[in-house]
């Protein structure tokens, strides 16, 4: 595609080659959370150091150091806390979206919160209208997974598993 210059007669500034780049994202210490996404589960982080003046606490989102004595964590699996305590903390509903957004708008952004867990996980709402204390579960895209935050969502407890998004299981 040629460039011309619309302030002087149109005259040619040069031409257009269309360029396809292929970012790698390497995700370290995170590519279990990723992984295990895709298979169905939730993983988060504990800290276990025994000097640490908040050993035990769990981090969802997943925290590869613990912000307190900086050791490493311990990776968990918190599925069945997922499913057993999710909650909406707060919510927020978007009608406009920044670019190269691929979530069906409105987009119900919701804040997770669950039992035993010292941090609030950003979400969305596949399905239904979000509400403070709602009890909601977690989704997994198992079936053609993209290995990004993507893969998971959240639903109403009590939703059937035929109503899921395309690709999405429990
Ligand atoms: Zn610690």
């Amino acid at each position: 595609m040629p460039i011309r210059n619309a302030s002087n007669g149109w005259n040619l500034l040069g031409v257009t080659n269309p360029r396809d780049m292929t970012y790698i994202h390497s995700y370290g210490g995170e590519a279990v959370f990723f992984e295990s996404l895709s298979k169905g589960r939730l993983m988060a982080t504990r800290c276990d150091n025994p000097k640490c003046e908040t050993k035990g606490s769990i981090y969802q989102p997943f925290r590869i150091y613990c912000p307190d004595c900086l050791r490493k964590n311990t990776v968990i699996d918190m599925t069945d806390i997922a499913k057993k305590t999710a909650k909406v903390h707060t919510f927020m509903v978007c009608e406009r979206s920044g670019a190269f957004n691929i979530l069906p708008r409105p987009i119900k952004f919701i804040n997770v919160e669950f039992e035993g867990v010292v941090t609030i996980l950003m979400g969305y709402l596949a399905l239904g209208e979000p509400a403070i204390g709602m009890r909601i579960t977690p989704i997994f895209k198992k079936l053609q997974p993209t290995y990004t935050i993507l893969d998971l969502s959240w639903v109403p407890e009590g939703t059937k598993a035929e109503d899921l998004p395309e690709g999405f299981s429990f």
